[in-house]
Formats: C-alpha cells, sequence, structure tokens
C-alpha cells in the first residue's frame, strides 16, 4: 500500500464527520495513527470502542504529536477549542478543520495559530442528517467534493502543506477544489444553507397547519414533506452556528429568492401557467446535471431502500 499522506492526525469532535474522517484514513492510507478527543466523554469512549483511533486524555494531549489537527465540532466552537489547543501543535503542523462556514472559521483559525503552524481551512461538501460516531462511514468522502480555502500569497512550505493536505483528502476518495473563503461561503449560501433554512421552516409551517388538517401532513407526507423532513432532522446546534456565522452570504440569498418566490406567486395568482412550467422544466434540468456530475443517483427514491423508508 502506498505510504500514508500523515504519520498522525488528531481528530478533534469525533462526531458523524470526525468519525468517517478517522474511518476512511485508517482505511485509506490516510494517516498512519489517528488519535481523537470530544468533549463529550461518552462520544469518546463510544469511538475508541469502535476502534477509530486512540481516545487522548486531554486536548491538548490530542494535538501535541499531530502533523494535522481537524476540527470537526460545530463552526461556533471551533475558534475556541482551536485557541485552547494550538499553543501545543508542532511548528510544520496543519490547523485544519470541516466546518461548513469558511470566513469567520479562517480568521479564528488564524487567531489561534503560533508562528509555524499552517492554517489550511477545509470544507467537505458531504454528509447526512444524522450525528455521533455510530453514524460516521468511511466511504462518506468518495466522489464528493472537499474545499479548500488556503491564504493567498503563502510561502513554499505553506504551499506543501496545502499540497499535502488536498493529497490527504484525495486519498479519502474526493475531489478537491481551492477557493476564496468569501466565495465559498456565498456558494454555499445558495447551495446548502438556504435549502436547509426552507427545509427547517417548511416542517415548521406544516406542523403548525396539523391543527387544521387534523394528522394528514404526517399521513401523507410521502408527497413531497418528507425529503424536507429529512433534511430538517439534522443537527440543531451545527445549523445555529452556521447561521449565526454566514450571515450576510445567507441574507443575500434569502432576498434572492424571496424575490423569485414572490414572481411564482403572482404567477399563480395570474394564471400564468408558461411561467410555471418555463421554471419546472429548468429546474428539472438542473437535477439532471447534478446526477450526470455523479453527484447524486438517478435511483428511484433518491436511492434508498424504499423497504426502510
Ligand atoms: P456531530 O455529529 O454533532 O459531532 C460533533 C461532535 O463534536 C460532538 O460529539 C460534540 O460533542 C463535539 N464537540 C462539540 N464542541 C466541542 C468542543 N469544543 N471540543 C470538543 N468536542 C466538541 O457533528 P457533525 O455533523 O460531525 O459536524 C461537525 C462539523 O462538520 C460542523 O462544523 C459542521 O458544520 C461540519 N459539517 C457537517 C456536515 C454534515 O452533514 N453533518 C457536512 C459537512 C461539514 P457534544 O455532543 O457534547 O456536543
Amino acid at each position: 500500500m502506498t505510504k500514508p499522506v500523515f504519520d498522525t492526525i488528531a481528530i478533534i469532535g469525533v462526531g458523524l464527520i470526525g468519525s468517517s474522517v478517522a474511518r476512511a484514513a485508517k482505511e485509506k492510507g490516510g494517516a498512519t495513527n489517528v488519535v481523537l478527543w470530544d468533549q463529550n466523554s461518552a462520544t469518546l469512549g463510544r469511538a475508541a470502542e469502535l476502534g477509530l483511533g486512540k481516545p487522548a486524555a486531554s486536548m491538548t494531549a490530542a494535538v501535541a504529536d499531530a502533523d494535522a489537527v481537524f476540527h470537526c465540532i460545530p463552526v461556533g466552537a471551533i475558534g475556541a477549542a482551536a485557541a485552547a489547543c494550538a499553543g501545543a501543535m508542532k511548528p510544520g503542523a496543519i490547523l485544519t478543520d470541516v466546518g461548513s462556514v469558511k470566513g469567520n472559521v479562517a480568521r479564528d483559525l488564524r487567531a489561534a495559530a503560533p508562528q509555524g503552524v499552517h492554517v489550511i481551512p477545509g470544507h467537505p461538501i458531504a454528509g447526512t442528517e444524522n450525528s455521533g460516531p455510530d453514524a460516521g462511514f468511511a466511504s462518506l468522502f468518495e466522489g464528493r467534493w472537499c474545499i479548500l480555502t488556503p491564504e493567498a500569497g503563502g510561502d513554499a512550505d505553506y504551499l506543501a502543506a496545502v499540497d499535502r493536505l488536498a493529497e490527504f483528502w484525495q486519498r479519502l476518495g474526493s475531489r478537491v477544489e481551492r477557493m476564496d473563503a468569501t466565495r465559498h461561503d456565498l456558494v454555499l449560501a445558495i447551495t446548502s444553507h438556504l435549502p436547509h433554512l426552507i427545509a427547517y421552516n417548511i416542517v415548521a409551517t406544516a406542523h403548525d397547519m396539523e391543527s387544521v388538517t387534523e394528522g394528514e401532513v404526517v399521513k401523507f407526507s410521502a408527497a413531497g414533506f418528507r425529503d424536507f423532513t429529512r433534511i430538517a432532522a439534522s443537527d440543531p446546534t451545527m445549523w445555529r452556528d452556521v447561521f449565526l456565522n454566514n450571515r450576510e452570504a445567507v441574507i443575500e440569498a434569502l432576498g434572492r429568492f424571496e424575490d423569485d418566490l414572490t414572481a411564482l406567486r403572482k404567477a399563480i395568482r395570474n394564471g400564468d401557467g408558461d411561467i410555471l412550467f418555463d421554471l419546472f422544466t429548468h429546474a428539472r434540468g438542473i437535477r439532471r446535471s447534478i446526477i450526470e456530475a455523479g453527484q447524486d443517483t438517478a435511483a428511484p427514491n433518491f436511492g434508498r431502500d424504499t423497504k426502510k423508508t
């Protein structure tokens, strides 16, 4: 087997993403040793029981020998966690994360990093609505994009560290894209953050209407509502932090969405079928291009086992 990319990595937060990085790193030659830390001792114990890596006695102990430290915790917690342990990192080591927002996290990581530690924020565009170490799996990142938002104009050592981190994610099966953090936040506001906000909102609206529909919302949920409830089952802490840390871009995307929704409402009120038909046809084409790009399956029911759903 090819030599692992890193000798030792530290995973801070062994939930869905952290445990998946740990599993994939071991299985696919990302790292020889994986050291684990989580603020929740039961979670840390469970991750060790699953054989995901060696549990550390403290967060500073976890990062001390690591060539790369991955913060896999909610976006709002990354700054304080990095500030509490980055001082214990080795010179030349990589300080990175998997957070769904990059601008604020990049700022916080840079503020926490001592001289000689390379800050390279990251975001694997892969996940599920589940949480915790049992929810993770090694193939989560296969065929998915991982966005890195390195600083512009770093020296040769920094650029080599960025290449190494990119190689790590490629070893885990990801395709890597380098991007400016502000651009990342704008792109993800429309492709991920806004859809989650809409899902949370439609579930809340439908719940409020239950008194009118007398249980029929749940009974007939397979008509479309159910797919929103899957997204809305995502972790509340994670999503609260995403919206608090990507305010400007989300508000910008939300404004555009509200304008388009108003236009649709008008078309329905005016009985303008052409506007509706053209928009739905266009949207269907976008769905096809996502499947062609290998980012989803064309199988019925999104490829889910229908017996389980
Ligand atoms: P998760 O399953 O809830 O796991 C997070 C773990 O981190 C929990 O065990 C949590 O402990 C622990 N934790 C929280 N604060 C901590 C701290 N200060 N120090 C140490 N451990 C701490 O969450 P996740 O879904 O893996 O998400 C982790 C990160 O990945 C987030 O930044 C998220 O934006 C990003 N991300 C998520 C997805 C997704 O689909 N889920 C996709 C891409 C990126 P407690 O249980 O005590 O809170």
